[in-house]
């Protein structure tokens, strides 16, 4: 490995200005070709030390040097790369104006494979562009009532998303100074707000898209979706399988037994259903079209199925007791059998 600018000067990498000037003169009146003409050695050195002189006398050149050696020309690039990185949420690995004490190895160390990937970039697409992928998907849950599930509804969703610096540009620098609003991302999180239609008919696991609302890309790519995950909410009265509703409905045993009429809840308003006679405990009846709206067809509907639960008397009056009795010794007296379910 070649040798440092530092030890091409022979001083110390704490050397002040003073100290690198006072170094240089003495090297370069030792090594000046008016002294020693015709010595391709000292015509060397002399070369050397100018170099070096050159780079740790400017201190911009200095604190470059110090932080990427060799590749110290190159330190606008990796810096322009590690923002970029750092914006794509890659971990900072000690940044300009970030660690000041950090060691001269360590930074080299650290910013090596973001100085391969300068190559490779500069190879393939425009220099400094990064690749052109397309941004993640991002999920987000949702909970919604049955109702809300039947009509459809909206939800309002909170969104982290990267924005330019706003005190910066994006450039990630003020007046040659890394950017404190941004860390010299050039890139700010900022919270959004946007409201999404959850449509009419969706069941627990339905993933409600929002085209280009996910991760940005990267490179020109385009962005991610967003998906709304959805949990219907369990209902006090309704059960849901699939499209379809089911309910319970309380009948009179009088009805059950003579038929009748009963109201009966469905997901919107009530309907009378009719109850045909001898209709047993249990019975399940069918109402077409008053179950849930089927998701991505306006006009399908499922149906609802209405369990039928006979209701016997709590309470008798005497009239009522005399004629049920009446009823059971008509139908031979046999006690606890044939009667009623
Ligand atoms: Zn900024």
């Amino acid at each position: 490995m070649a040798k440092s600018y530092y030890e091409t000067l022979g001083v110390s990498r704490a050397a002040s200005e003073k100290e690198i000037k006072a170094a240089y003169r003495k090297l370069a009146r030792k090594y000046h070709p008016d002294v020693a003409p015709n010595d391709k050695t000292a015509e060397a050195r002399f070369k050397e030390i100018n170099a070096a002189h050159e780079v740790l006398s400017d201190a911009e050149k200095r604190r470059k040097y110090d932080k990427y050696g060799d590749r110290w020309e190159y330190a606008d690039q990796i810096e322009e790369m590690e923002r970029q990185q750092s914006a794509a949420g890659w971990a900072r690995q000690g940044g300009p104006g970030g660690n000041g004490g950090a060691t001269f190895e360590a930074n080299v160390g650290d910013f090596g494979s973001i100085f391969e990937n300068l190559f490779r970039r500069e190879r393939g697409g425009p220099r400094g562009q990064p690749p052109r992928r397309r941004g993640q998907d991002v999920e987000t849950p949702v909970e919604v009532t049955l109702e809300e599930a039947f009509a459809g509804t909206t939800r309002t969703v909170r969104l982290q998303g990267a924005e330019v610096c706003r005190t910066c540009g994006g450039s990630g620098e003020v007046a040659g100074a890394i950017c404190h609003n941004c860390d010299g991302s050039g890139q700010v999180l900022r919270e959004r707000r946007l409201e999404v239609k959850v449509p009419a008919g969706v069941k627990t696991g339905s993933r409600v898209r929002v085209a280009g609302e996910g991760r940005p890309g990267t490179g020109g790519g385009p962005s991610g979706d967003l998906y709304l995950v959805v949990t219907v909410l369990p209902h006090a009265r309704f059960e849901r399988k699939g499209d379809d509703l089911s309910v319970e409905v309380p009948v009179p045993f009088v009805d059950a037994i003579l038929g009748g009429e009963v109201e009966v809840p469905t997901i919107d308003g009530r309907v009378l259903l009719r109850i045909p006679e001898l209709t047993q405990n249990g019975r399940q009846i069918r109402l077409a079209n008053k179950g849930m709206p089927v998701l991505g067809n306006a006009n399908a509907r499922g149906d609802l199925i209405a369990r039928v639960r006979v209701l016997l008397p709590e309470h008798l009056t005497a009239e009522e007791r005399h004629l049920i009795e009446q009823l059971r010794a008509l139908q031979g007296g046999r006690a606890g059998a044939g009667a009623g379910q």
